[in-house]
């Protein structure tokens, strides 16, 4: 089968490889469409997260099983599925709550183990959720980026009449600017790719800005910072009013120095997020399959499995013109 396999800091290659083996508690998933993450780039990039090399990337997916293993009761051939490609240890204190979130050794398919862009994916089948058959797939690839903007909104617990700052229009900013508009009106997002600024627009965003706003009237009660950047950190915290939140959902690929006293002085409540909980999946297929919220516009390009490279060149260029690729299996 095709899959697109990691070895090494942009070298990402499109190779013929053995179909997996599944396990009697496994099953074997045909994957449809594939997601590129943010994560994924930071592997691209950096090599960041990844265990052993060669290996097949990608986490976010909708397929439909092939096959399961002798022992799955629930699922069987034919039924559409997306998955949870967490993979924690299973041991720590944590994992024995089901807060496999917090678990500090936590991987996921695509980095530890492999990966959904292939035509085949085994998987442990307590870690799929069925979907239904009216799904379109394109937008089921969407379910697991849309749980880690809901894990993102829920733990800035924002109020309707409070102002939002959203810094970061790439698809995790964009997802938590659709979920945040189901709670609150007042939203400002801020990112320097014009395009992506149009999207934020064209989905309803209150204000749409290129750079951080200097006016003193224009500060917010709570920045949801999904880019992972030493500046529009260190911006974020001047940005928020005082007694303000925080919330830190992106990933830094450099240590950053930050002014303490900006934290102090304004008494303002740090939040980091890391991916998602189960819940969070269960209510992101939800909101999907109910079409309580339009998550397809923001896949801009649909690729073919062999052209991954083009998706992370696209998804790293310093005008970015994509926000979700999705590569199609
Ligand atoms: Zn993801
Ligand atoms: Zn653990």
């Amino acid at each position: 089968m095709l899959a697109v396999r990691f070895y090494g800091i942009r070298d990402v290659r499109i190779e013929n490889v053995p179909i997996p083996a599944y396990g009697p508690e496994e099953v074997l998933i045909k994957v449809k469409y594939g997601g590129i993450c943010g994560s994924d780039l930071h592997i691209f990039k950096k090599g960041m997260f990844v265990g052993s090399t060669p290996v097949v990337m990608g986490h976010e997916f909708s397929g439909i099983i092939e096959k399961v293993g002798s022992k799955v009761k629930d699922l069987s051939p034919g039924d559409y599925v997306v998955g949870d490609p967490r993979v924690p240890c299973n041991k720590c204190k944590w994992c024995q709550e089901g807060l496999y979130h917090l678990c500090p050794e936590l991987g996921f398919i695509g980095e530890v183990s492999p990966g959904c862009f292939a035509e085949y994916l085994a998987m442990d089948a307590k870690k799929l959720f069925k979907i239904p058959s009216s799904i379109d797939f394109k937008v089921a690839a969407l379910v697991e980026p849309l749980a880690v903007a809901l894990h993102i909104v829920q733990y800035a617990h924002l109020s309707p009449n409070e102002i939002i700052g959203i810094v970061g229009a790439g698809p995790i900013g964009l997802l938590a600017l659709l979920v945040a508009q189901m709670i609150a009106k007042n939203i400002t997002v801020i990112d320097i790719s014009p395009f992506r600024l149009s999207k934020a627009k064209l989905i309803g965003a209150t204000k749409v800005l290129q750079e951080f706003p200097l006016n003193p009237s224009e500060k917010v009660d709570v920045v949801i910072e999904v880019t992972g950047s030493k500046e529009t950190l260190n911006k974020s915290l001047e940005w928020i009013n005082p007694g303000g939140r925080l919330v830190l959902g992106g990933i830094y690929e450099n240590k950053v120095q930050l002014d303490p006293n900006n934290i102090v002085f304004k008494e303002i409540k740090l939040t980091g997020i890391n991916a998602y909980n189960t819940e969070d999946i269960k209510k992101a297929i939800e909101l999907i399959s109910n079409n309580y919220i339009d998550v397809e516009v923001i896949i801009t390009d649909i690729l073919p499995l062999s052209e991954a490279v083009k998706g992370f060149e696209l998804l790293t260029a310093a005008v970015k013109k994509s926000i979700k690729i999705l590569l199609e299996v």
